[in-house]
This record gives C-alpha cells, structure tokens and sequence, in this order.
C-alpha cells in the first residue's frame, strides 16, 4: 500500500483496506475571500489544507480533499471573494461526511480555516452525530493558539494569520502591500479591536469588514508578519490536534 495519507492519491481498495484499520477522516474546511492586499485570496484553505496534511501525517489519519469555499458574507465588497450560504455549506460538509460513513468513517476531524465557517460546521457535526452516531471534533488554529501557544493570533489577514500563510508558502504573499487601516472606534463607547466592544464586553455587532477595515485586513497589523511566527504557530497547532486524534480514536462507539 502507498504511505500517503492524502485520500486523493489513494486507489479505491487502498482506501478502503486504511478505513478498515482506522474509522478517523480528517477534513479541511476552507474559504476562497479577501485577506488585505498582501495576501493571497485562497489564504483559508491553503492554511486548511497546509495544518490538515501536517495532523494527517503527524497522527497516521486519512485527509479528505479540503472543500475550498465557505461563508464570507461580509467580506464581499472585496473582489475575489466568494461566499456560498451556511445552509449550503452545511449540506455539502454532510453529504461529503456521509459517503464517507457509507464506506467505513466513524470519526472526523474538522480543520476550519474560516470563522465564518463555524455555525455550518456546527450544524453539519450535530446532523452527523444524531443521524449516524458519528463523532465530529472541529477545530479552529486562530482560537486554539492563544491557549495553547505564545502566539496571540487575532486577527484577519493580520500578524497572525499573514504569517501562517508565509510559513505556508512566503512566495504568494507580498508583504511591500502590508498596510493595515482599520477603525479604533465606532461611537464614542463602541471600540474596535478585531470585533466590536462596549465597556470592555464584547458586542456582536454585524458589519460589512469594508465599513471597518479599508484594505480587508484587521487586527494585529500585517507587517509585522514574520514567517518564523508561522512556524512556530503550524508546529505547535499540528502536534495538539495529533494529540486529540489519538484521543478521539480511544472514543468508544463510532460505526
Ligand atoms: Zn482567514
């Protein structure tokens, strides 16, 4: 049998003789949407892909072909950027996890790499578990790296997020366009710090990231993105989530 993990390259019986061994799928979740005029528009899924290929290798699971689209509504008054409607995404994630089902999955790992993403993977996981009894973990870098991490990802497009892409692939993003112009507040008691404030508490106050954020970048600012933060953040990120796949794998039940 090959030694890739990538399902993609995988003849049929080679898959099915890995989903005989092992019930995990692990797939990536990404988006196609603006990220500042430095980085590229594919951003998300590259990062989706990138940190899914890495867990795949580092825990032996299967990675599933990453869905490259999502929900970026408000995100479109910048070309490029395409948006597909939650309910959309939720059905494509269920019906992509239900072949799988069919043919031996029990477990999957969702690597989201859009925030927008998060209600529709939400409501695809629960569909998944109260129809097949399967068991859905759905992680996201940005959230998890504070946690877990030195690295205080917060950011669209910023510090954080630039500098997981360069560590990805430096060559398609420009940091000479790095220019992060962004609103501090609202009113006089509604701030901005990547997300809308009012006396210290977040508000979630929805708007089109072109009424806040000029370039479509926002947060921890562009330039300072540095390819070694990257690396530190894809290394540390990879480890964890090989960790709890070895976990969820102990998770009686499954199909
Ligand atoms: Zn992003």
């Amino acid at each position: 049998m090959k030694k890739s993990v990538f399902i993609e390259d995988l003849s049929w019986p080679e898959f099915a003789g890995a989903m005989a061994l092992d019930d995990v799928i692990i797939l990536p979740v990404g988006s196609t949407e603006e990220h500042g005029p430095q980085s590229p528009l594919g951003t998300d899924f590259f990062i989706a892909d990138a940190l899914a290929r890495a867990i795949g290798e580092k825990a032996g699971a299967l990675v599933a072909p990453a869905i490259p689209i999502g929900n970026a509504q408000g995100l479109l008054d910048f070309p490029g950027t395409i948006s597909i409607d939650p309910a959309v995404l939720t059905d494509l994630v269920f019906e992509v996890c239900e072949n799988f089902v069919r043919h031996g999955a029990g477990r999957f790992f969702f690597v989201n790499g859009h925030g927008g993403n998060n209600a529709a993977l939400r409501h695809a996981a629960m569909a998944l578990y109260e129809q097949y009894g399967v068991f859905v973990v759905s992680s996201e870098w940005w959230q998890l790296m504070p946690k877990i991490s030195e690295y205080k990802a917060h950011d669209h497009g910023g510090k954080f997020e630039t500098s997981m892409m360069m560590a990805i692939d430096e060559s398609i993003v420009d940091l000479t366009k790095a220019d992060t112009k962004q609103i501090e507040k609202l009113t006089d008691n509604i701030t901005f710090d990547y997300g809308f404030f009012y006396r210290g508490a977040a508000v979630s106050l929805n708007l089109p990231a072109s009424e806040f954020a000029p370039r479509g970048n926002f947060g921890a600012p562009s330039e300072e993105a540095r390819r070694e933060i990257g690396e530190g953040m894809f290394a540390v990120y990879t480890d964890y989530c090989a960790g709890i796949i070895q976990e969820i794998r102990r998770i009686p039940g499954g199909v």
